[in-house]
């Protein structure tokens, strides 16, 4: 079963739920892919360190000097602007490309070959208690996420319970995050704020045919419009995790949240419970 955990905008809990889960799973074996690759912190939250670290490359062209004629139909290819041809040189913007590998392949003379361009890394942790952390960790200043989430989700392995901790939004590395998946939880507060961003990212969770629910987080007793939205769209709130700032001091100094809030422990158990029998 795999479950990507993602938000209209960051800062809803998201890393919380998704690591919280991985806990309580724990029996399972689960693997989770920390996939906010600009920001990764569901190290830090679970106090842990790489064990191991790899470096992820993507294919970018390399030009031979010595079979171009400079015809300039690379950069007439070129849906992205990655390539400049000049008089006596071809210009190559890695950060442009995305690697489609198009002019390679239609170049008349053969003249491209594609090399590794470093975009960022992945680390693995094995957990002390039962469980993997795979981390992407994007290179600062690398424009290409969706890659890093991939190469981050290819370190599954034949893990039977798979947790994605998603970017928030709706990025295109959000999509490549939820792709997939067998369920979708979208987390939100009981605010109006960022509800036109959550309303996207179910939009989103929709369009790719995944089954989704909400979760409440810094729940006070009224559901404010997730409930209208809820009614609205019939996408079920599976859980409210009420506000303890208790928890929130916990969470902060990457304490195991279930001592803070014993109670998380059966709302998450009643969330697993409601998703299989949605998937059922
Ligand atoms: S298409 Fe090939 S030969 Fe033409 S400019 Fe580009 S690299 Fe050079
Ligand atoms: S691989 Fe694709 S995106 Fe990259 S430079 Fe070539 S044509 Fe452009």
């Amino acid at each position: 079963m795999q479950i990507a955990v993602a938000s209209g905008k960051g800062g809803t809990g998201k890393t919380l739920l998704a690591t919280t889960l991985m806990r309580v799973l724990s029996s399972y074996g689960p693997v989770l892919i920390d996939a906010d690759v600009e920001e990764p912190n569901a190290g830090l939250i679970l106090g842990i360190k790489p064990d191991t670290t790899h470096e992820v490359n993507r294919p970018v062209p390399a030009i031979d000097p010595d079979r171009c004629n400079y015809c300039g139909k690379c950069a007439e290819i070129c849906k992205f602007n990655a390539l400049i041809v000049m008089v006596n040189q071809v210009l190559v913007y890695n950060e442009l490309c995305h690697s489609c590998g198009a002019c390679a392949y239609l170049c008349p003379q053969n003249a491209i070959t594609e090399i590794g361009h470093p975009i960022g890394q992945i680390e693995q942790t094995n957990l002390a208690e039962n469980g993997i952390l795979i981390t992407g960790r994007l290179n600062i200043g690398e424009a290409q996420s969706p890659p890093m989430v991939k190469a981050a989700k290819s370190k599954f392995g034949a893990a039977k319970i798979r947790i994605i901790d998603c970017p928030p939004g709706t990025t295109c590395s959000m999509i490549e995050s939820i792709r997939n998946s067998d369920y979708c939880l979208l987390i939100t507060e009981p605010t109006p704020f960022g509800m036109h961003d959550l309303e996207l990212s179910l939009e989103a969770a929709t369009m790719l045919g995944i089954p989704t629910g909400l979760v409440i987080n810094r729940w006070q007793g009224d559901d404010y419009t997730i409930g209208e939205l809820s009614a609205r769209t019939g996408v079920p709130i599976l859980a409210r995790i009420p506000f303890s700032a208790k928890l929130a001091q916990s969470y902060m100094k990457g304490r195991d949240p279930l001592e803070a809030m014993p109670s998380l422990s059966f709302i998450l158990s009643d969330i697993i419970k409601q998703i299989r029998e949605a998937l059922s």
